[in-house]
């Protein structure tokens, strides 16, 4: 049988592109909880999610749009919402909260940028359609990405290559998690786009400062 977290053990689902972006900006969010004011954006997506936990429901026709739905998964460990869930009326669908008839649930979670190198936001959209697949015991073989800055629907297959990555990331967040293991600093050309550089970087040079820093040190490093 394989392993089931329990829920006092579940993370934040949101994590996952924190980790995909940098492990050590992830532990020092989700680990640490290094909060200041200049993280006000991660904060309050964090708390957004925390507090969301009633869905909206809203019908067009044979659609039905859930948002905020509250979504977890005991196999990977994960708690967090769907921005939106569309509900296919579809007789090969499943059962949705005592709901009349039988939907095809399809995730959908809006970004307001554009669409970014990395593919953070796409493991963590197939992570919460994975959480959705044990929740209602159903397959989704697909979800979409909406970004605001582009209106553009970015349709994502979520294929096993997606999800096995999903696994391998969750597993070493939960292990990361359980040492309370903060990863040392590892430059990149994340760190000049990342919004913890104040708290990462000056501890690690506390004599220099952030700018002075990344100029010495950042503008050599590749990929
Ligand atoms: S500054 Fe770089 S190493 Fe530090 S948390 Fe940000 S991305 Fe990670």
């Amino acid at each position: 049988m394989s392993m089931e977290y329990k829920e006092d053990d579940f993370l934040l689902l949101s994590g996952i592109q924190h980790f995909s972006f940098c492990r050590r900006q992830w532990a020092l969010i989700h680990i640490e909880q290094q909060w200041q004011e200049n993280l006000r954006t991660i904060e309050g997506e964090i708390l957004h999610e925390k507090a969301h936990d009633n869905s909206i429901k809203e019908k067009r026709g044979d659609l039905i749009i859930s948002r905020g739905m509250a979504i977890f998964s005991r196999s990977l460990g994960l708690t967090g919402t769907c921005d939106i869930v569309e509900l296919y009326k579809d007789p090969k669908g499943v059962n949705i909260f005592g709901m009349e008839g039988t939907y095809k649930p399809v995730p959908v979670e809006y970004k307001r940028g554009k669409p970014k190198e990395d593919d953070s936001d796409v493991l963590q959209l197939c992570a919460q359609a994975m959480c959705l697949e044990e929740m209602l015991l159903c397959d989704i073989p697909e979800a979409f990405l909406f970004y605001g800055e582009t209106k553009r629907r970015l349709k994502v297959m979520l294929n096993d290559e997606l999800r096995d990555r999903v696994k391998v990331i969750v597993k070493e967040m939960h292990e990361l998690y359980d040492r309370r293991y903060t990863p040392k600093v590892k430059l990149s050309k994340s760190c000049k786009a990342c919004s913890l550089t104040d708290i990462c970087i000056p501890r690690l040079c506390k004599n220099l400062s952030v700018e002075s820093y990344i100029k010495k040190n950042l503008l050599e490093v590749d990929e």
